[in-house]
């Protein structure tokens, strides 16, 4: 068995899409970044990098690198679990914490879970995602950022659990 983690902030500007582990969430900022800043996603990638000890998000996909420009993150995630499946590993489960002040994500965590089940191949029951304030504090209490903290269990694809 092996642990990944995984933990990215991104800061929001007004007018960006808010961009939550893959969904666009109504808002009236979103993540600024080189790709589509969905922290969340990001911190799903490596976590699952981690895991697999191959190394980090920015060495596979250098934000210096003018490809990734706009890149939806969903992508990074397909292209991680590519190299996470060819060395014999996959993913037993997800479980990721979303620090943001606004908006409050309530029913929107389902959908959210949904989706990255899709985008891991996995059943919705091994995902889990919630969703925490951090009580007015701090940039991500300003709403000037969110972050998003991820951990997750790897297995040998041939063990039965
Ligand atoms: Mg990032």
């Amino acid at each position: 068995m092996r642990i990944g983690l995984g933990y990215d902030i991104h800061r929001l500007e007004a007018g960006r899409p808010m961009m939550i582990g893959g969904v666009e969430v109504p808002y009236e900022a979103g993540p600024v970044g080189h790709s589509d800043g969905d922290a969340l996603l990001h911190a799903v990638c490596d976590a699952m990098l981690g895991g697999a000890g191959l190394g980090d998000i920015g060495e596979h996909f250098p934000d210096t690198d003018a490809k990734y420009k706009d890149y939806r993150s969903a992508k990074f995630v397909e292209a991680v679990l590519k190299m996470v499946t060819e060395k014999g590993l996959r993913i037993s489960n997800v479980d990721a914490d979303v620090y943001l002040e606004k908006p409050k994500l309530g029913a929107l965590k389902k959908e959210i879970r949904r989706n990255l089940a899709g985008l891991l191949g996995l059943p919705v029951d091994r995902i889990s995602v919630k969703a925490r304030t951090m009580e007015g504090l701090g940039p991500i209490g300003e709403s000037r950022a969110y972050a998003a903290q991820v951990g997750m269990i790897l297995l040998e694809a041939s063990d039965k659990v």
